[in-house]
């Protein structure tokens, strides 16, 4: 789409707030690459639970780490936002996720730190969030449909835990870029989230 060449959206946000199925939606909307980063970062620290030093992981992130099929899980999760915090992780990973971000066609990039850090000149910021509880609720039947439930109570102490390291950590906390636009998902269904996301995007375009 010749409108959308070099046409960064950053997206970020906390766990299970929707902005992974928004981001999906979104690049399959307007034709253009979507990039999880999460997904680095759990890799980076699943590869430490095997024993590799949290640095060497993330200097020789493959694409076939990328297609682990152990990314998903809590541990993943928790090992991911533990790695997350040290900068020389976050730095090896700048270089790729820039590159990624100014592909010719246009992408769109969901995390934590793409609006303030990776791609602070992107066109547009979204920034979408939800309450811990409405969270919490969304993850607990995603896993106990694929029969990974553990208590609902363990499932918020989970995303809090993630939450409080993610947003106070002193390299690249997650937080809304001063000029994002914020999504609260707390009261939408994913249709409505999807598309009040694609109207701000088309006001901006
Ligand atoms: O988005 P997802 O839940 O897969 O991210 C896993 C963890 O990776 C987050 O909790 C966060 O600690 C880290 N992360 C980050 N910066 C990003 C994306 C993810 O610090 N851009």
């Amino acid at each position: 789409m010749k409108e959308f060449q070099m046409f960064c959206i950053a997206i970020d946000g906390p766990a299970a707030a929707g902005k992974g199925t928004i981001s999906k939606a979104v690049a399959r909307a307007l034709d253009v690459a979507h990039l999880d980063t999460g997904l680095l970062y759990r890799a980076v620290g699943v590869k430490t639970l095997g024993g590799c030093p949290a640095l060497e992981a993330a200097q020789g992130l493959t694409s076939e780490d990328l297609e682990r099929t152990d990314l998903r899980g809590p541990e993943a999760a928790q090992a991911a936002s533990k790695v997350a915090v040290l900068p020389e992780v976050r730095a090896a990973l700048v270089d790729f996720q820039r590159a990624f971000a100014r592909r010719a066609g246009g992408a769109v990039l969901d995390g934590r730190d793409i609006g303030t850090v990776i791609c602070p000149n992107a066109e547009v910021k979204l920034f979408v969030t939800a309450s811990a509880e409405v969270r919490a609720q969304r993850r607990f039947l995603e896993l106990s449909a694929k029969g990974e439930a553990d208590s609902l109570a363990a499932v918020l102490a989970d995303v809090k835990a993630r939450d409080e390291r993610d947003m106070n950590r002193a390299e690249a906390p997650m937080r809304p870029a001063d000029d994002a636009v914020i999504i609260d998902t707390s009261e939408l269904s994913i249709e409505e989230a999807i598309a009040a996301s694609l109207r701000e995007i088309e006001a901006r375009r």
